[in-house]
């Protein structure tokens, strides 16, 4: 399966196993993108919320 990166627009291969939910680093611009639904090919992911960068709240 693939994934498109949502920053760069590189395609990368996911693992074989991957869940939804899990987290994936694009290998081009070091991006974090959860995957929100295996069912779609390429795989589609949003931008993975970073812990510690919400302060406050
Ligand atoms: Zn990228």
């Amino acid at each position: 399966m693939k994934v498109k990166c949502i920053e760069c627009d590189c395609e990368f291969d996911a693992p074989k196993d991957v869940i939804k939910g899990e987290v994936l680093t694009c290998p081009d611009c070091g991006l974090e993108l959860e995957v929100v639904n295996i069912n779609s090919d390429p795989l589609e992911v949003k931008k993975a919320q970073v812990a510690g960068e919400d302060w406050g709240e």
